[in-house]
């Protein structure tokens, strides 16, 4: 049997090789290596494929993050909420500001921030709202909308896993003041190394976002603000921008893999126990209802002995990889937010159970049974 890797960049590469050479090779004729005509169209392109005004290029979806709280002043003595069951950069971004992670535990059907919790968590030092669409699908935005409203706090989406995904009609990125992308070669819309998008519809946001992620300057070497180093590589640019032409099919792709696999599960008897399938409020994720747009970055399900399975993939050949084993809480350099084990029943089960299968858009039918044969083979 050959083996089926958890993701396959080269086999994507394959197929707009040409496209992207040309598209590097444009770039190095004009040697406009910073900022530049690649990273404004990349930007207009993205602003649309969103649907919001204004799109700004930055180096990674952590500085994505980082950024937009800093454009909303957050720093020491501000809290921010957000999850535990997500990657670090949610809360390191955070943290990194001398600002708090103030977290809520996760909604077990989704892995998403449960949005009831939230206003529990909102004190008077609460500066921010900070979601995440894990996995590709969106967090309950409609509900924590409405939250964010009433008490006057901004949104800032993470959406480094769900470009393109949507809840009730609109896309990540058009609820928040601020949408977080990020570019890194395994989210659905990689580039050829680091790179992220902020999005907001508020072009004064965006202009004070353009000068933090260049020092702060306007005009040159003059400085209001304290800014850094955070732009956009436009070698990035022009790499990301080859890809959007092809992330709609691509997407299309994982959704209809996701489906294979709910469709093999269930055939296998595995479906619902003791192979948990990824799940909407609604029902099946693969199956979301009109408006809803799961982009399935990855397809997690919730396993037993999860430990055991994925040595038991591994040897078969299999990727599969958990996301993520630590929840933010527990993890040693957070050890002074003061959250015990325990505290977030939701995320530490998640952590515990869940294990990420191959989606890519390139996976075949016979990989995917694959995939679905080696893990009826475990529960036998
Ligand atoms: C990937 C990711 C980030 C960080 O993006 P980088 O481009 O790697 O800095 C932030 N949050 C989440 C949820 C992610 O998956």
């Amino acid at each position: 049997m050959k083996p089926v890797p958890l993701l396959d960049l080269r086999a994507q590469h394959a197929t707009i090789r040409t496209e992207i050479a040309a598209a590097v090779a444009e770039l190095f004729e004009s040697q406009q290596f910073i900022l530049g005509a690649a990273v404004e169209a990349c930007e207009a392109e993205l602003a649309a494929y969103c649907g919001v005004e204004c799109a700004v290029g930055v180096s990674s979806g952590t500085d994505a993050l980082l950024l937009a709280m800093m454009c909303e002043g957050i720093g020491p003595g501000a809290e921010v909420v957000t999850t535990p069951y997500t990657f670090f950069a949610t809360c390191g971004s955070i943290a990194r500001l001398g600002a708090k992670p103030v977290l809520v535990d996760i909604d077990p059907r989704t892995y998403n921030l449960d949005v009831g919790q939230v206003e529990a968590a909102i004190t008077p030092r609460t500066r921010a709202l900070m979601p995440v669409h894990l996995y590709g699908q969106m967090a309950d935005m409609p509900a924590l909308s409405k939250i964010a409203c009433a008490r006057n706090l901004p949104v800032i989406e993470d959406a480094a896993q769900a470009i393109g995904a949507e809840c009730a009609g609109r896309r990540a990125g058009q609820w928040g003041l601020y949408g977080c992308f990020s570019f890194f070669p395994s989210k659905n819309l990689g580039g050829a190394g680091d790179g992220g998008l902020i999005t907001t519809c508020d072009p004064q946001r965006a202009e004070k976002l353009r000068r933090l992620r260049n020092h702060g300057m306007h005009p040159k070497y003059h400085h209001q603000l304290i800014g850094g180093n955070f732009r956009l590589d436009a070698l990035q640019a022009a790499v990301v921008r080859v890809k959007l032409r092809h992330l709609d099919q691509w997407t299309a792709a994982r959704q209809a893999n996701a489906r294979r696999y709910d469709v093999l599960f269930a055939a296998a008897g595995l479906a619902g126990n003791p192979v948990g399938l990824p799940t909407h409020p609604h029902g099946a994720a693969a199956a979301t209802p009109a408006g809803e747009r799961h982009v399935f970055n990855q397809y997690v399900v919730r396993v037993p002995r999860r430990d055991a399975l994925r040595d038991h993939l591994t040897a078969a050949g299999i990727g599969a990889e958990v996301y993520y084993p630590v929840p933010l809480h527990l993890q040693a350099c957070f050890a002074d937010l003061g959250y015990p084990a325990g505290r977030f029943p939701h995320s530490e089960r998640a952590a515990r159970e869940t294990l990420a299968l191959p989606i890519y858009p390139e996976l075949t039918d016979d990989q995917a049974a694959c995939v679905v044969d080696a893990i009826r083979a475990f529960y036998r």
